[in-house]
């Protein structure tokens, strides 16, 4: 692409020439861009949609409703050609149809050829002009986009809210604008020497010429490009030891130099940590930017906003730069699936926030929402597409908060040490493929040796709940009998744990039939009791503790609280001074 913006009229007009190969078996007749500006205009579906959410988006709100013909986004395409011959094309919303002059067959490639004109709208959601923080221009979803065509057909979601899709590729990106501005995006640029802007090499002595000057980027095996531009940012660059350089662009005053310039040696142990736990950040360089609206991930940089205090700017960088693992690199479909982007994202930022500031409980937080919302009962299924969730506070909690629970619950279902190792089995075996849940359950299944799609399909599939209770402790010969109930639909393994008076614990662990297997002892020091499998159509299970109740003080389901079980009240029984034989009568 090779565009120009005019910073006086905040119009952008370019060209963009696309190879596009199809690796499908499928003959093409069509092929869709994505035109995103276009939301940006009153009626438009995200306004639409914005307006008759009983929870909207404050930052969208009715503010598309309200804006004037010079402040509303939008992409005209001027011209398209496909290997040199003029096409058809019409614009529905924010997609653009093309109809192919000549058939698109399998295994082979064609050349697009297009102008087009573009007005940046004034920054409502994600991208636009004139930040509330005062970035002059926040570049994200900017071009047209060609859709996303794969074995599930084409992507062609309109622009109502949220989550992207893309093609793999190689860009090459020339930007044209005043010499004042500084520029921070995706990819890496050619032409440092001559754009100077401290990107230079040490030493260098920038001449840049009179008049506009032309930025030149390229991003190798990447699924989108994005940018920000602003002439008053601070750029600076710090190297993670064996991982990328990382860049830092932010306007300097009281509310953000000193976080930032904390925020470096932070956002170097953070790539460190998820280097190490989850897989290698394949790229040279990262780039933090101040922009948009909140924080936004796109390969190899982010755009946050940057006047935040110093917990909340490490948060938000801890979680953007994680994204360039799954919404980056492993780019799963995350308008179909947004828990594995979203959730796999927030689960791994926390573990790694959790290492930096010494946190006990890093998914409590996502535990809690979930409860919350499974009681106010407006629970959707996680697997429903991004924009159609009726809440947004559903929406958030099925991909934020049930994507990382779904995680930290498969932990407890086939242990610690075969779970890490099959996060990072999962992206070094799919990434740059654009997995689905199928992908990453079978990488699960095939490192843990146990049977997994009931998991994925009750936790992602359903809104059925986990809850299990202790329904009875009786005594019976010298021995202990304990009864477990199945409250909820949702069949699991049960860790039992049971302490004695004189302190000493052992953990009875029933499998779940489905499985075929049991996870490996996660705890070497503790005694387990390995029961025969629960089959989950049976509504209680009893066990036997070779024990008098009498010596027994504590019997808990799931001490780890890593299963999600609605109703944890039920799952523990104490005996603080003596033993009584106990029936819950509620069962
Ligand atoms: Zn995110």
């Amino acid at each position: 692409m090779d565009v120009r913006l005019d910073a006086n009229t905040h119009k952008l007009r370019g060209t963009q020439k696309l190879t596009y190969y199809n690796n499908s078996k499928d003959t093409l007749s069509r092929v869709y861009y994505h035109l995103y500006f276009n939301a940006f205009q009153p009626g438009s579906m995200m306004d639409v949609r914005s307006r008759n959410l009983p929870d909207p988006d404050p930052r969208i709100g009715d503010h598309i409703a309200h804006l004037k013909d010079n402040e509303i986004g939008y992409q005209h395409i001027q011209s398209l050609k496909q290997d040199g011959k003029d096409v058809s094309f019409h614009t529905l919303g924010t997609l653009l149809e093309v109809t192919l002059k000549k058939p698109l067959l399998p295994n082979s490639k064609t050349v697009f050829d297009m102008e087009f004109e573009a007005q940046v709208p004034v920054q409502i959601r994600r991208s636009g002009r004139n930040s509330q923080e005062g970035i002059s221009y926040s570049m994200t979803q900017w071009y047209p986009k060609l859709a996303e065509y794969d074995h599930q057909g084409w992507h062609t979601y309109p622009y109502v809210a949220r989550e992207f899709h893309g093609v793999w590729g190689d860009f090459d990106v020339k930007i044209t604008l005043d010499p004042t501005f500084v520029i921070g995006g995706t990819g890496i640029l050619q032409n440092a020497d001559k754009v100077g802007h401290d990107y230079e090499r040490s030493g260098v002595t920038v001449k840049r010429p009179a008049g506009p000057l032309t930025w030149h980027f390229i991003a190798r095996n990447v699924h989108d490009f994005a940018w920000a531009a602003d002439p008053d940012y601070k750029h600076e660059i710090v190297k993670v030891p064996d991982g990328p350089e990382l860049h830092f662009f932010y306007q300097p005053g009281e509310k953000t130099t000193d976080n930032w310039t904390r925020l470096k040696d932070f956002s170097v142990r953070h790539f460190q940590f998820m280097n190490n736990t989850f897989g290698k950040y394949p790229y040279e360089v990262y780039s933090v930017i101040q922009g948009g609206d909140g924080g936004m991930e796109y390969p190899m940089c982010t755009l946050i906003t940057g006047e935040r205090s110093f917990g909340s700017l490490v948060g938000v960088t801890a979680h953007e730069v994680t994204h360039s693992w799954y919404q980056g690199v492993l780019a799963n479909n995350e308008a179909l699936y947004p828990w594995m982007d979203e959730g796999f994202t927030d689960f791994a930022a926390n573990e790694s926030m959790a290492s930096m500031f010494n946190e006990k409980a890093p998914h409590e937080g996502s535990y809690d929402a979930y409860f919350a919302l499974v009681k106010s009962g407006l629970q959707e299924p996680a697997s429903l597409h991004a924009d159609h969730y009726s809440t947004n506070r559903a929406y958030s909690i099925a991909s934020y908060g049930i994507g990382a629970i779904f995680l930290h619950q498969l932990k407890y279902i086939i242990g610690e040490e075969n779970f890490y190792k099959g996060m990072r089995g999962y992206y070094n075996t799919w990434k740059f493929k654009h997995p689905g849940p199928n992908d990453f359950i079978r990488v699960m299944e095939k490192i843990s040796g146990m049977q997994l799609h009931w998991y994925l399909n009750y936790f992602i599939h359903t809104t059925k709940a986990i809850d299990y209770s202790i329904k009875s402790v009786v005594e019976n010969e010298g021995s202990t009998f304990v009864t477990v109930a199945r409250v909820g639909e949702f069949p699991m393994p049960i860790d039992l744990m049971v302490t004695f008076r004189d302190g000493s614990q052992e953990l009875y662990y029933i499998p779940m039939s489905e499985t075929l297997a049991n996870k490996p002892v996660e705890n070497e020091s503790l005694l387990r009791n390995d029961l025969v499998a629960w089959p989950w159509v049976n509504p209680t299970y009893s066990l036997r503790i070779n024990r008098q109740p009498e010596e027994i003080s504590r019997i808990e389901i799931d001490p780890s609280q890593r299963m999600a079980d609605v109703n944890r009240k039920n799952n523990l029984i104490e005996f603080p001074d003596a033993f009584k034989a106990y029936q819950d009568s509620t069962r």
